[in-house]
């Protein structure tokens, strides 16, 4: 297995490999012109390198599939971030030293398993943000990724999918556990639930979702780092039960004792944390 330095890295198809950065994942893919970088995880890793070893010297595009420190905080590695229009104001956040501490705490025993230099680490933003909207089209060379908006975790999440491969890129959308939509920057849950519809009208023209975290433990039929294309419908079944009143919620203290607001649901797969009073 490789790794860079530390995180694993796996190769899921020809020209689409995964770096694993305790939990975060980085999607690596490779087209006949340049490389698509999706998320930089927590900035652990020297990105440019990694794609010289494992693609050789080509151009870099990075591309975000929300503004959180797990998915971005490797940007400062690259020129240009492009990311969701809404979450561009986040992607301009700087990290003093007591944010840098703070980033630390909370990452607590997950960064024990990295054994990276804390004091080196320096995360921080691109210089230039781009916004992206839904149906830009990011063409690498023989794979066009198309932009599908998707607030609810955040307001400017994307999934980026690509027609000939079959491949859905979805963020935090949708997990195996119980992803966070009670956040202060997510929408209404309602809103979450009509972009959990839009990706489930593309069920049927995927083979598999990436999320941007991996799964250790996992249900039989899914991947530590994929998912299969039912769980779009599973997402959106459930939230939509929340929604229309006929699931109710948990206190989501009794998982995680930080959000005391919110509640949530757990799916057949996965589940839905949310904040009640943003139906
Ligand atoms: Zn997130
Ligand atoms: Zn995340």
């Amino acid at each position: 297995m490789k790794r860079f330095p530390f995180a694993p890295a796996e190769q899921l198809a020809e020209n689409l490999w995964v770096l694993d950065e305790v939990g975060s994942n980085i999607f690596l893919i490779k087209g006949e012109e340049k490389v698509l970088v999706i998320d930089t995880s927590y900035g652990l890793t020297d990105l440019k390198a990694a794609v010289r070893e494992l693609f050789g010297d080509y151009p870099m595009m990075l591309v975000n599939t929300h503004a959180h420190y797990d998915h971005n905080s490797g940007n400062c590695q690259f020129d240009t971030a492009y990311v969701g229009r809404f979450d561009e104001p986040g992607s301009h956040h700087v990290y003093d030293e007591a944010g840098r501490q703070h980033l630390i705490a909370f990452m607590g025993d997950r960064l024990l398993e990295c054994p990276c230099d804390e004091k080196a680490w320096n995360p921080g933003p691109a210089e230039n943000i781009v916004p992206l909207s839904d149906g830009d089209v990011i063409d690498i060379g023989g794979l066009r990724f198309t932009v599908i908006e998707t607030p609810g975790h955040t307001l400017g999440s994307i999934a980026l999918f690509e027609p000939e491969k079959r491949w859905l890129f979805t963020g935090d959308t949708v997990l195996t556990w119980e992803v966070w939509g009670q956040l202060p920057n997510s929408t209404a849950l309602r809103i979450y639930a009509q972009s959990l519809d839009k990706l489930a009208s593309y069920e049927d023209k995927i083979d598999y979702v990436f999320p941007s975290h991996s799964m250790e433990k996992r249900p039989a039929g899914y991947g530590r780092y994929w998912l299969p294309p039912s769980i779009l419908s599973i997402y959106a079944e459930g939230t939509r039960a929340i929604v229309e009143g006929k699931l109710q919620g948990r206190p989501y203290t009794e998982i995680n004792p930080r959000f005391t607001e919110a509640e949530y649901v757990h799916f057949e797969v996965g589940g839905m944390a949310y904040d009640p009073k943003r139906i």
